[in-house]
């Protein structure tokens, strides 16, 4: 049984509480562009198709990290739970 973990960014680097300790913030005023804003539903379906054509035994853990994960609001965490729950019927 293969398990694949995978760290998901939905919020780019949005969030602006500047908090002492962030990483992110710093290293995102680097970047050229420093947020590419919140993830498209699109994308968001490629990546459950991605995830879902993984191997039916395969363990797979998804952590959603910042910046602050939480900006991209809880429609998109629903959206993405029924859309995965959807998909893996239609494997099975
Ligand atoms: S991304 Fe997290 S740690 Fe960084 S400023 Fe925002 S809340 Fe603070």
């Amino acid at each position: 049984m293969m398990q694949y973990n995978f760290m998901v960014k939905p919020a780019s680097s949005a969030c602006d509480l500047k908090c002492k300790y962030c990483f992110y913030d710093d290293i995102s005023d680097r970047r050229e562009v420093k947020t590419h804003g919140n993830m498209s539903e699109l994308t968001r379906t490629k990546l459950i198709e991605r995830l879902t054509s993984l191997d039916d035994n395969s363990v797979i853990n998804i952590a959603f990290q910042g910046g602050e994960q939480t900006l991209v609001g809880l429609p998109f965490f629903e959206g993405f739970v029924l859309e995965m729950e959807e998909k893996k019927k239609k494997t099975k």
